[in-house]
């Protein structure tokens, strides 16, 4: 039995403020699970995290503040604390005084996703990410499925679907031929589940798309291997969709910005057959050379 964690990066509206939409699964065998979340944690600790939602988009980037305070870097987690707090304090009294309710709204929203991480440097919160990155790198029992969209070059009416409804139909269909192609040690039939963030929208959309599944099929194939419709859970307390949430980030930040550090980390445990990595798709233009269109051209 596999439990298959997905959850999105960028969004999936046309044409949004991002390029492409990425949505990504990661999944493991139910018996690995618990190993897999002790390790996480481990590193979460190190960095006082441990209690904390991992959101790697709100870690990893950059809190003004943070260069304004003197010698941030050399405080200590407690001090630093402190003195970012003080200064948000001070910030948001100055911009409601000031009357400009659009900054104090951005400032409250961003102080809100940011205040469980303000302790870390910023060198810190790049390097725990890349330390989660290096962990679910090393799991040979997990496989990563993802689709990459690259919004400029989708045609919803040749497609007939939604940037969305393509994104998961592709990660369901690459799960189920992984759990088709492999059996359970006795040999007996591999079953999956699907666990993804609660949110009204995608539940609902994500629901009636698997019941669809289930009876017609996908563009690609039956589906006999997943079970039920997706399991919906609360990202903030379920961390495995915040690993899955660092993988569609790392993938979504390799297609927009080649940045490789974490990518590649999170690319090796696409599922591959022979060299070729089935698991993942960068669906843009067929002259596209990067590593995910190159390994998924590879002919088995
Ligand atoms: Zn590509």
């Amino acid at each position: 039995m596999y439990l298959c964690y997905v959850d999105e990066s960028g969004t999936s509206d046309l044409p949004g403020n991002t390029s492409h939409f990425v949505l990504a699964g990661i999944a493991m065998p139910i018996w690995h699970w618990k190993d897999a979340d002790r390790e996480v944690e481990t590193v979460l600790k190190r960095y006082d995290l441990h209690e904390e939602e991992l959101h790697t988009a709100w870690l990893v980037r950059r809190y003004v503040e943070q260069g304004k305070i003197e010698n941030f870097e050399a405080l200590d987690r407690v001090s630093r604390r402190s003195a970012v707090e003080r200064y948000r304090v001070g910030e948001l009294l100055r911009l409601q005084k000031k009357g400009d309710s659009k900054a104090y709204k951005q400032a409250k929203k961003n102080y809100k996703h940011t205040a469980a991480y303000v302790h870390l440097t910023e060198a810190e919160r790049v390097k725990v990410v890349e330390e989660i990155a290096s962990v679910v790198s090393n799991w040979g029992f997990a496989r990563l499925f993802a689709e990459c969209i690259d919004k400029t070059h989708f045609d919803q009416a040749k497609a007939r679907r939604t940037v969305d409804e393509q994104a998961f139909e592709q990660v369901i269909s690459r799960f189920e031929k992984y759990l088709s192609r492999t059996p359970q040690l006795d040999g007996r039939q591999n079953f999956g589940i699907v666990v993804h963030d609660n949110n009204d929208t995608t539940a609902r959309k994500h629901t009636t798309l698997m019941r669809r599944f289930h009876t017609e099929g996908t563009l690609w194939t039956d589906v006999d291997h997943i079970i039920e419709t997706p399991m919906f859970v609360d990202s903030r307390l379920t961390r495995m969709v915040q690993v899955a949430d660092l993988c569609s980030y790392a993938l979504r930040r390799f297609v927009e910005n080649s940045e490789t550090t974490l990518f590649r980390k999170i690319f090796a445990r696409a599922d591959r057959v022979g060299a070729r990595a089935v698991g993942a798709r960068h669906f843009t233009a067929l002259s596209c050379a990067c590593e995910i269109c190159e390994s998924h051209r590879i002919k088995v």
